[in-house]
């Protein structure tokens, strides 16, 4: 049984929240850290030999091409997460299919293929934008990963596994990240915080549990989480802890579950998947 690893690729500063502190029009000024902090990513996934769907932003695309033809070279996937970290329910409609259609073409002339995936930055396709579905379906995308069954940022009552959407425009598979059910509702196991903030053990049984019942668990990360602390100019105490709080065990965190588990790329898995689709 395989299970499914994303790495969201960006900067530290594409971070949400932050545009009144680190604007877009500042963001060349900042001291970039993708390139370094990806080395440190690339090893882990060489050493265990795993697969992953790289959700590439359009500006580190255009920033650092090299990068992502280095990505592509691993034999892993290239999918899209919008170019400027767009939250999907802030765009209009005709927006957002032009940010799609900025991405496909940078992508397709870097490796010489369009991607099929798309992950909208901090899940941003909810109650509130469930119409972008339909765009990339139009546009040509075989699955998103954009709808959190989390509160706040999605819907406790989004499935938690794989499903397929049924839109006006044809099907788009959902991916959804790994959460785990608590007294204070559903927390968000998959990504960084789970392995930051949680005893690793219960995320290895939550794992189990799934893959005995033939459904995959997904985890999502980004590059910064694995470069190490550094210093991050012009932000306060909480975002410094959201991007560094706890950072110095999720190296080896992610280690251990790359050793425990089999993971391959959103693309491969969906390979020879099948399932009905269900009306949105
Ligand atoms: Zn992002």
């Amino acid at each position: 049984m395989e299970n499914i690893l994303t790495i969201d690729l960006e900067d530290w500063f594409h971070i949400c929240e932050v545009e009144h502190l680190l604007p877009r029009r500042n963001w060349d000024r900042l001291p970039s850290t993708v390139v370094a902090d990806s080395e440190k990513l690339f090893s882990l996934l060489e050493q265990s030999g795993s697969q992953a769907t790289f959700f590439v932003l359009g500006y580190v695309a255009e920033k650092y091409p090299e990068l992502i033809r280095l990505i592509h070279q691993m034999g892993q996937e290239i999918a899209y997460h919008g170019w400027d970290h767009e939250l999907i329910y802030n765009l209009a409609p005709d927006d957002f299919r032009q940010v799609l259609r900025r991405g496909i073409e940078c992508i397709e002339n870097l490796v010489g293929r369009k991607p099929v995936g798309f992950r909208a930055p901090q899940w941003s396709i909810n109650d509130r934008s469930v119409w972008a579905l339909e765009i990339l379906a139009e546009e040509g995308f075989v699955y998103d990963s954009s709808m959190a069954p989390l509160r706040i940022i999605g819907n406790e009552s989004y499935p938690r596994n794989p499903w397929k959407v049924s839109t006006a425009t044809g099907h788009l598979w959902e991916l959804p990240p790994l959460t785990l059910k608590t007294p204070f509702g559903r927390y968000p196991a998959g990504g960084s915080w789970g392995l930051r903030c949680l005893p690793y053990p219960l995320i290895k049984q939550r794992v189990q549990k799934l893959n005995e019942r033939r459904k995959p668990a997904l985890f999502y990360f980004h590059p910064r989480e694995f470069g190490g602390k550094r210093s991050v100019p012009g932000l306060p105490p909480s975002k410094k802890f959201a991007l560094y709080g706890g950072i110095w065990r999720s190296g080896s965190q992610l280690a251990r579950l790359l050793a425990d588990f089999s993971f391959t790329s959103i693309e491969n898995y969906l390979d020879g998947e099948k399932s009905p689709p269900t009306p949105l």
